[in-house]
């Protein structure tokens, strides 16, 4: 249970994400979460440097979208803003996963998740044999579930280090030797 939430790479942001490393390793598709990822929870705000990282990212022909569990006007608007499809779907549910993939047109290999939840985009990544990164969240702002759910999240991520499978840099475990 424990691998399945341990992501193949865990960073500091989008930021931190070379593209050139997912082209090297055959992604060919980006799923995204929306809020704490790639704009602060409850703001429609995207920084200028996310902004140019998503622009990059389209520019190096990765097929992207949204995958979020937010209310849809709240998703719809930012895939209007992002110029970005949005799957439908709640995740961690691999249906989620599946209509991301189907919209992208790639395979779960071809695809990564970027997001900044363990039980959701994590778990849910994972078990639809996704490539998954963590990224760290954005602001402390969020629902008062998902707080709660930090606490578990804190735990689980001490654990993966303390067995070695967490790597603050690269935690590639597709890709051991990177
Ligand atoms: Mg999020």
């Amino acid at each position: 249970m424990l691998s399945k939430l341990c992501p193949n790479l865990y960073v500091d942001s989008l930021h931190h994400i070379q593209l050139s490393h997912l082209k090297d390793i055959g992604i060919k598709g980006i799923v995204f979460d929306i809020d704490n990822t790639v704009t602060m929870w409850g703001s429609k705000e995207i920084t200028p440097m996310t902004l140019k990282w998503l622009e990059d990212a389209k520019a190096h022909g990765f097929r992207v979208c949204l995958l979020s569990n937010n209310r849809k006007a709240r998703i719809d608007d930012i895939s209007l803003m992002l110029d970005i499809p949005s799957a439908k779907g709640f995740k961690p549910f691999t249906s989620a996963f599946r209509s991301a993939l189907s919209l992208l047109g790639t395979s779960p290999q071809e695809t990564a998740i970027i997001g900044d939840q363990i039980f959701t985009d994590i778990l849910g990544g994972n078990r639809a044999g996704l490539y998954t990164i963590l990224v760290q969240p954005m602001s402390t702002n969020e629902f008062i579930t998902t707080r709660f759910l930090r606490r578990l999240e804190k735990t689980v991520l001490r654990r993966l280090a303390c067995r070695g499978l967490l790597n603050r840099e690269d935690c590639d475990l597709r890709n051991p030797t990177k």
